[in-house]
Order: C-alpha cells, then sequence, then structure tokens
C-alpha cells in the first residue's frame, strides 16, 4: 500500500491565529489511533510561555498571551478547553517493552491537535499532554502535575539550548484543578508538547503485534516521508529506514553523554523515530561522574543508569528491528540477516560519534589513535575523585592549579593533553573555542530544577524564568563568568549522588 498525504486535507493558508494544521497521520490506517478531543479544565492559567517557539511555528499567540493576559485566549487553547481552528484531536496508539516487558499502550493522557506547518513550511506535531483520559487511559486520571510538566518543559528546552534533537516545550497551562498523587493532591497541568512527530519504537511494535503488514508498511513510508525523505526512494524502504534509524540514535546517545544526560525511562515507546530525545518523565543531569548513575526512584536494578544507555539504545533498536521484519523481507531467514546487518552497525556508528564529541570537548581537531586512552584516563579520574562532570570540562584548563587538580595523576593527564594539543597546528584559541561550544557552562541542575518548581507551585514563577533564561545560553561562557550565572554553576552539596525523580506523574 502507497501512503499519501490527501491533499484535500492539507490546510493551503494559515488561519486566525497563524494555525496552519495537517493530519497526515490521521490519514494512517486506523489501527494506529482513536479520534478524542481534551477535556475542559476549569480555570485554566498560562504558567510559562515559549515565545520565541511560537513565533518559529508562526503562531501569533505570543502577542495574544501579553495581550489578554494570563487567562486569555492562550491559556483557554494551550489547556484543551478550546480547539484550535483546523485541529483533529487523536490520540495515538503504541505498544512498548518497559524494563523489558512487552505491554500495549497508548497516549493515555496526550491529544494531538495535528501537524502545525510553519512559515518556512516545515511541520511540527501540536500535542496537549495532560489533556484529560483517552481510550488508552487504562486506570490514570489522563492528567499530569505542574511540577512534572514544567520540569518536561525546563529539560527539553535546556537540551535544545544543547544543541541535542529533543522535542520541544510551548507551554504549561495551570488547569485550576487538583489532581490526586502517592503524595497527595497536586496541581494539574497541561504541556504543548511540540515534535518532528511522535512516532515511536513502541508504534512500530503495535502494529507488529497486531499482524497487519498493510498498516506496517503504510507507517514505514509515512516515517520516511516525514523523517527522512532522501530515503523515499529507496529499494528497501524498511531496511533504509532501519539503518537511518539507527544512525540518528547512534548519534543522540552520544550527545547523550557527552552532556551526561540520563533519560531513565529508555522504554520502546520512549524511543523516537525522528531521532528526537523524547519524554521526560524521571529524567536528570548527573553531576558527579559516575556510569551507574541512576536517578529514577523505580530503576532499582540500575537498566537505565547513564552507562548503560547506549546498550539499551542498541536492546530498543532490536525490537524496531523485529517489529519490521516481516516486511524486510519476504523470507524470514533472508530478513533475519538485514536485521542484523543493520543493527551490528550501531556499535561502531555509537562509538564515531561518541569519540568526535568527546575530541571536541577536550579542542582536538584531528585524529589520532590514543585519544580514546587519552579520553578514558580523565574518565577514570573523574570518577575515582567524584569530580562535577560539567564543570571538569567546562574547567578543564584551569583545574590543575586547585586541590583537586594538583594531584600527581592529574598533573601527568595535563601533561599528556598538553603535548598532544601541541602536536595539531591550531592555537590556543582554536582550542578554547571547540571546547566552549561544546562543554556546556551551565545544566539544568537537580537542585535548581526543583527550587524552580517549587516556586512555581507556590505561585512565584521568577525563580523558573531566571532558570530558564540562564540555560537558554549554555556555551556563553562570557554570561557564565557573570557573577548572576556563578550560583547555577555550583554542584549540589553532595554531588546530586542522593537525588531521586519519580515516574509517571
Ligand atoms: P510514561 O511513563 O510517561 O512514558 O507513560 C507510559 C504510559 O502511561 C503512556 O501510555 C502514558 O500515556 C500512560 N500514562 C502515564 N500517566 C498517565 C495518566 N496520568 N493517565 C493516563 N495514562 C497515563
Ligand atoms: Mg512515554
Amino acid at each position: 500500500m502507497i501512503y499519501e498525504i490527501d491533499e484535500n486535507a492539507k490546510a493551503k493558508a494559515p488561519g486566525a491565529g497563524g494555525w496552519r494544521l495537517e493530519h497526515s497521520y490521521a490519514q494512517l490506517p486506523r489501527l494506529l489511533h482513536v479520534a478524542v478531543g481534551p477535556t475542559a479544565v476549569r480555570a485554566p492559567r498560562v504558567v510559562v510561555w515559549n515565545r520565541r517557539l511560537a513565533e518559529e511555528l508562526g503562531l501569533a499567540a505570543a502577542a495574544w498571551a501579553s495581550a489578554e493576559g494570563a487567562s486569555g485566549a492562550a491559556a483557554e487553547i494551550f489547556s484543551g478547553n478550546v480547539l484550535p481552528p483546523g485541529a483533529v484531536p487523536l490520540a495515538q496508539a503504541y505498544a512498548g517493552h518497559q524494563y523489558g516487558h512487552f505491554t500495549t499502550l497508548g497516549d493515555g493522557r496526550a491529544i494531538l491537535l495535528g501537524e502545525q506547518i510553519t512559515p518556512r513550511g516545515e511541520r511540527w506535531d501540536v500535542q496537549l499532554k495532560g489533556a484529560g483520559p483517552t481510550p488508552y487511559s487504562r486506570s490514570g486520571d489522563g492528567r499530569a502535575t505542574l511540577g512534572a510538566m514544567l520540569r518536561e518543559y525546563v529539560v527539553s528546552e535546556a537540551m535544545h539550548a544543547m544543541g541535542i534533537p529533543t522535542t520541544r516545550s510551548l507551554a504549561v497551562v495551570a488547569t485550576g484543578e487538583e489532581i490526586w498523587r502517592q503524595d497527595g493532591a497536586r496541581p494539574g497541568a497541561v504541556l504543548t508538547r511540540v515534535a518532528a512527530s511522535h512516532i515511536r519504537v513502541g508504534t512500530f511494535e503495535w502494529v507488529a503485534a497486531r499482524r497487519d503488514e498493510g498498516a506496517l508498511r503504510a507507517l514505514v513510508a509515512h516515517t520516511l516521508q516525514r523523517h527522512y525523505p532522501e530515503l523515499a526512494g529507496a529499494e528497501n524502504p524498511p531496511f533504509a529506514l532501519l539503518g537511518a534509524v539507527i544512525e540518528r540514535q547512534a548519534r543522540l546517545i552520544a550527545q547523550w553523554m557527552s552532556v551526561g544526560f540520563v533519560h531513565g525511562v529508555m522504554n520502546t515507546d520512549n524511543m523516537a523515530l525522528s531521532g528526537e530525545t523524547i519524554d521526560y518523565g524521571p529524567c536528570a543531569f548527573m553531576e558527579a561522574y559516575d556510569p551507574a548513575t541512576v536517578f529514577s526512584s523505580i530503576d532499582r536494578h540500575g537498566r537505565y543508569a547513564y552507562g548503560n544507555q547506549p546498550q539499551i539504545a542498541q536492546w530498543n533498536l532490536a525490537r524496531l528491528a523485529e517489529a519490521l521484519l516481516s516486511v524486510l523481507h519476504p523470507q524470514e531467514e533472508a530478513a533475519i540477516a538485514l536485521a542484523n546487518q543493520a543493527l551490528g552497525g550501531f556499535g561502531e556508528r555509537y562509538q564515531r560519534h561518541w569519540l568526535a564529541g568527546m575530541r571536541r570537548k577536550l579542542g582536538l581537531f584531528n585524529e589520532e589513535p590514543e585519544d580514546g586512552a587519552l579520553i578514558e584516563s580523565l574518565l577514570t579520574w573523574m570518577h575515582a575523585t567524584k569530580a562535577d562532570y560539567t564543570n571538569t570540562w567546562a574547567e578543564l584548563e584551569t583545574l590543575g592549579e586547585t586541590e583537586a587538580g594538583r594531584a600527581l595523576e592529574f598533573q601527568e593527564w595535563l601533561a599528556r593533553w598538553q603535548a598532544r594539543r601541541a602536536r595539531q597546528p591550531q592555537t590556543a584559541e582554536d582550542v578554547s573555542r571547540l571546547r566552549c561550544a561544546n562543554c556546556p557552562a551551565v545544566i539544568p541542575r537537580n537542585h535548581r530544577v526543583e527550587e524552580a518548581l517549587a516556586a512555581a507551585e507556590q505561585g512565584d514563577v521568577g525563580v523558573l524564568e531566571r532558570l530558564l533564561a540562564v540555560l537558554a545560553a549554555p556555551y556563553d561562557y562570557a554570561r557564565a563568568r557573570a557573577a548572576d550565572v556563578a550560583e547555577y554553576r555550583v554542584p549540589a552539596p553532595d554531588g546530586g549522588e542522593a537525588y531521586r525523580t519519580f515516574c509517571g506523574t
């Protein structure tokens, strides 16, 4: 079955407010989605609003939010009380392996309004997360807490500022309603999430489990067209898609590792085919370097620990390959051979991206065979001394003058690094520039995020706004050295070890 976007369903020109919604996903076979709208809320109020993203999307909504105050038209739309023109709301079906076990899931609290076509012709999903129950809600209430949605907003926008592919956050609107969680009544909120798409490894697993080959081929074609259009004419589309997704995930995970990001819940339903970081639940940034770092309270065995992420990504990609088997080749054996061929490339691709990223952090412009060992030695030292991962990279040049850096082991490492830099033609300024562009000076440190969320829950968004402003320029060292930013660079007192995050809130 050939998948085509129905031209009649295309919005020809932007409607009121700059909305120009299309619905290519909605035209996929019915087993992939169900029509359902948001459930209205009592007293919506905009808590945080991403003006720049709204402008990129072509939404004039930026103007409404300021002109009409926190409870105006933007609050009505981004809470789900009023549908924007052209919206065709739906919940997406998907399955997934959660902690290694297969489950059927689907959007239990998220509703896709459609795909906004930007003035530059890009297509972005606009989804309301926490917008009320859907047929996939199981025993859940379809809602989200203000704290969890602000957390996603802060961390996803920080990731974007670092140059890491991610879903974006357009707005968080408090619902004015209380919702019940383990720790009692919490304020509810809706997050407007913007993404290249919300197609997950679990989306493919869902179709494969239903054994609908036509739907699977349609989903392959749709995904290729949206995220890998250069491969649309491939001889074997499922094989081309698998290879392209493996490459993007290898690159993405290497970027996570480079900045010390721990996703925390890398279930296959939380891995996007677009190569964007998706589903910010129990995620957090590592402070003291330790590959075993785990923040999620429910990840008791450390399945999703910092150092396991590349391996888990490969495991998830194997689930994608399995889901594609029936369309990879008519003969099962040949299909398995193709799947293994593609999966076999992950390790080498990941290693290549990781090394390239780490070389940039060291200010290395060319390649030498011993570079991997040089990086590993530094990481070993960080681990042994519980050094702050972010600050070690950011201050590598001057670290030798500190108490920790005066240790013989580090001094020896510095000499190796110095000798290595001397073997390349670039100047110290070139090295510094490359390093600054690859070592974020500020990350969303967990205690600062918690502080901002707690203040926002009490009605003070100033702390959150200041944090967001600092996180928007992670590579701006002139800014990072200013007195008012210094406090955001201080690690948690205990190296962040005791920090715990919670899922599904
Ligand atoms: P997550 O842990 O956020 O990736 O969610 C896993 C699954 O649980 C997804 O299918 C969600 O839609 C669903 N889910 C999480 N929280 C809720 C909730 N409060 N109500 C209904 N479904 C939920
Ligand atoms: Mg999820």
